[in-house]
């Protein structure tokens, strides 16, 4: 679907688009209009050790609160703004939404919890994406190691060497990544061993299947195990049961994310959230 042209921006074919041509032009307006007008907002998911029960961290997860649409969740727009490089800004305005967030989080004493931010890879592809984040962590003051870049399989298998050369130099500031929807689709441990990345997040639709698909019992623990042989943090995504969290537990999991715990929140009520765990 994504054809890059000679001066490394994007073109798409028409027939690839995800929505018919005028909606997305429509879109498009809206969407610029919303960035221009601070339509848009972060939630935060918390992230909690599994060992300690302590805060690990929040995932930011945009939202955008448009007076002529109503509220729009990102799968929504997402992709019309990776189509039109929307996503551009936009990705940017959340990183340094992100990484202000979390600054606030620290001062208010809490010094441990890191921050996830969803990357799209119309962003990485982009010019100067690592000068980019470095240009944010300096500007907001966040040392690099607080601050995780999430990135899916599907979305770097095309350019997997260039994507991977750019994390790389991402990790060596510092920065954390992540591997999103792991086991969702079409997983591949080649990808894992290939890209640099410190932590592992297996994907909802994994871990859903513990409490009554046995087959998948054992292999969810095999990924746990294997991505800790790598020295790679597991963080299991979609946790909503118990019988999900014992699990999680007997095979040691790292970290857990799910609504068993906690939605995603505004940053005050996440804000407030911390204050309880720690
Ligand atoms: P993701 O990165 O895999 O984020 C996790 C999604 O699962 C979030 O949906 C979250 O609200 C949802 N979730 C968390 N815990 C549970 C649970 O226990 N049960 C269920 N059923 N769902 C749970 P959300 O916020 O709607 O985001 C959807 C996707 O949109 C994200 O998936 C991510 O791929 C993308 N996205 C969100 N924010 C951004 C962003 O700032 N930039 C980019 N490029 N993509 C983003
Ligand atoms: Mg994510
Ligand atoms: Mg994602
Ligand atoms: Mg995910």
């Amino acid at each position: 679907q994504v054809k890059r042209n000679r001066k490394n921006s994007f073109a798409f074919y028409e027939d690839a688009l995800s929505v018919p041509l005028q909606h997305r032009a429509e879109m498009e307006r809206l969407l610029r209009f919303a960035m221009d007008n601070g339509e848009f907002v972060l939630h935060y998911q918390p992230q909690i050790h599994l060992g300690s029960s302590d805060a690990a961290g929040f995932e930011a997860l945009i939202r955008w609160n448009s007076p002529e649409l109503g509220f729009i969740p990102p799968d929504q727009f997402i992709k019309i703004a990776e189509e039109t490089h929307l996503i551009v800004p936009i990705g940017e305005w959340v990183l340094r939404t992100a990484c202000e967030f979390i600054k606030t989080v620290h001062e208010a004493g809490h010094l441990a919890p890191i921050v996830s931010v969803n990357v799209s890879v119309v962003q990485l592809l982009g010019h100067r994406y690592v000068e980019t984040v470095m240009n944010v962590l300096r500007e907001t003051g966040l040392d690099p190691r607080y601050l995780e870049l999430e990135v899916t399989e599907s979305m770097v298998i095309e350019s997997l060497d260039q994507i991977a050369d750019k994390l790389s130099r991402l990790k060596e500031h510092g920065v954390n990544i992540a591997l999103d929807d792991f086991g969702r689709g079409f997983s591949s441990l080649s990808h894992l061993m290939k890209l640099p990345i410190t932590t592992l997040k297996i994907d909802k639709s994994f871990i859903e299947q513990i409490p009554d698909n046995m087959d998948h019992q054992p292999l969810t623990g095999l990924v746990i195990r294997l991505a800790q042989g790598l020295g790679i943090k597991v963080v299991a995504e979609g946790v909503e049961t118990y019988a999900q969290l014992d699990y999680l537990k007997k095979y040691e999991c790292d970290c857990i994310q799910g609504y068993l715990f906690s939605k995603p929140l505004p940053a005050k009520q996440a804000r407030d959230w911390i204050k309880t765990v720690s």
